[in-house]
C-alpha cells in the first residue's frame, strides 16, 4: 500500500522543519514547500536523500500546483516574529490571506485534509486570562502586529468558511510561544534574543519593564499536539501551547543562569501593542486530543541552548537584526 502523501508549507522554517521530520519518521511522503525568505534549507538539508521527501522552491501566495495525489495540507508558512511581519509586512498579509485561499482551493481539488497553523495573536494584547478558544480577542488592526494578527484571523474565518460551505475536512491549531532548535538566532523573539546576547557577551535588553507574561511550549510537545489534532475529528479551534506563565523578566534570569552569563538585564521601551499576558488555557487539547506538554522548560532550555551553542560563530553575530521596539 502506498503512504499518504502531505504538503507542508513553511517547510524550511522552525515548526515546518520539525514537523517535516515527524511526518517522514511516521512514514509519510513528504512535500515541502518554502520560498525561503525566512526559512533556511539548512534545517531540512539532511532530508534530501530520502526517496519519499521532494522540495518546492514556491510562494503560496501565487498560484500552487503539486502533480499527484495529496492527502493532508499542513500549512505553516508566514514569517512569525514581530521584526519579520514589521519588514515584510505585505508578504506576511498575502500569505495567511491569498496563500490560505490557494492551499483551501488545492486541498478541495485534491480532496486533503487541510491543518492551518494560527496563532495566540488571534486573541491580541488579552483581556481574559488564561485564553480560551471562545475568547474573541482584543487586536489593533492598523497597530504593526496588525497585519500578522489580521492575516491569521481572517486564515481562520476563510478556512471555517471552506469547511462550512465546501464540506472541507479542516483542523485550526492556535499555537502559543514555542521555542527549540532551528530557531533563528536573530529573529527577534525573546528566546533566540536572549541566547544570542548571552553568547555574545551583551546586556540581556528586556522591554518595558518586564513584567509581560509569556508561556514557553518546547518545539517537540508542539508537534505532538498539532499531529494529534490532524488526525482528530475536530474542526474548532484548539489551543496548543505550555501553560507554565513566566514573567519575560524572570525569563532573563532564567537565560542568565542557564548560560553562566556574567551580564545584566537592561530595560529597553516596550513595543507597540506587546501583549502584557498570554497563557493558553488548555482543557480542549486534553479532552479531544488527550495531549498535554511533557518537556519542562529548564529540560527545553538546555536542549535548545546547546543547539544555539553548537552554531559555528559567524552565526552568532546577526548580520541584519534591528530591535522592533525603536
Ligand atoms: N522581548 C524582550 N526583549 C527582547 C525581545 C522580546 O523583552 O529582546 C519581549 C517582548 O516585548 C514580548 C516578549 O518578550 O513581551 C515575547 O516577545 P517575542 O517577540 O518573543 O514574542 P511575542 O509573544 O511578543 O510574539
Amino acid at each position: 500500500m502506498k503512504s499518504k502523501r502531505v504538503l507542508i508549507t513553511g517547510a524550511a522554517g522552525f515548526l515546518g522543519s520539525h514537523l517535516c521530520d515527524r511526518f517522514i519518521k511516521e512514514g509519510f511522503r513528504v512535500v515541502a514547500m518554502d520560498n525561503l525568505i525566512t526559512g533556511s534549507l539548512t534545517n531540512i538539508e539532511h532530508l534530501f536523500k530520502l526517496e519519499q521527501f521532494e522540495f518546492y522552491h514556491h510562494d503560496v501566495s501565487k498560484f500552487v500546483h503539486v502533480p499527484g495525489e495529496i492527502d493532508y495540507i499542513l500549512h505553516f508558512a508566514s514569517p512569525a516574529s514581530p521584526i519579520d511581519y514589521l519588514k515584510i509586512p505585505i508578504q506576511t498579509l498575502k500569505v495567511g490571506s491569498l496563500g490560505t485561499h490557494n492551499l483551501l482551493g488545492l486541498a478541495k481539488a485534491k480532496k486533503a485534509r487541510m491543518l492551518i497553523a494560527s496563532t495566540s495573536e488571534v486573541y491580541g494584547d488579552p483581556t481574559v486570562h488564561p485564553q480560551t478558544e471562545d475568547y474573541w480577542g482584543n487586536v489593533n488592526p492598523v497597530g504593526p502586529r496588525g497585519v500578522y494578527d489580521e492575516a491569521k484571523r481572517f486564515q481562520e474565518a476563510m478556512t471555517m468558511a471552506y469547511h462550512t460551505f465546501h464540506g472541507l475536512e479542516t483542523r485550526i491549531v492556535r499555537i502559543f510561544n514555542t521555542y527549540g532548535p532551528r530557531m533563528r538566532l536573530n529573529d527577534g523573539r525573546v528566546l533566540p534574543t536572549f541566547i544570542g546576547q548571552a553568547l555574545r557577551g551583551e546586556d540581556l535588553t528586556a522591554y518595558g519593564d518586564g513584567s509581560q507574561t509569556r508561556s514557553f511550549c518546547y518545539v517537540d510537545d508542539l508537534v505532538e499536539g498539532i499531529y494529534r489534532l490532524l488526525f482528530s475529528d475536530y474542526a474548532y479551534p484548539v489551543n496548543i501551547g505550555n501553560p507554565d506563565e513566566i514573567t519575560i523578566a524572570q525569563f532573563a534570569e532564567e537565560i542568565i543562569k542557564l548560560t553562566g552569563a556574567k551580564q545584566k538585564i537592561i530595560f529597553e521601551p516596550l513595543p507597540q501593542d506587546d501583549p502584557k499576558q498570554r497563557r493558553p488555557d488548555i482543557s480542549k487539547a486534553i479532552e479531544l486530543l488527550d495531549w498535554q506538554p511533557k518537556v519542562n522548560r529548564a529540560d527545553g532550555l538546555k536542549i535548545t541552548y546547546d543547539y544555539f551553542k553548537s552554531l559555528p560563530d559567524k552565526e552568532l553575530k546577526p548580520k541584519d537584526f534591528v530591535s522592533y521596539n525603536k
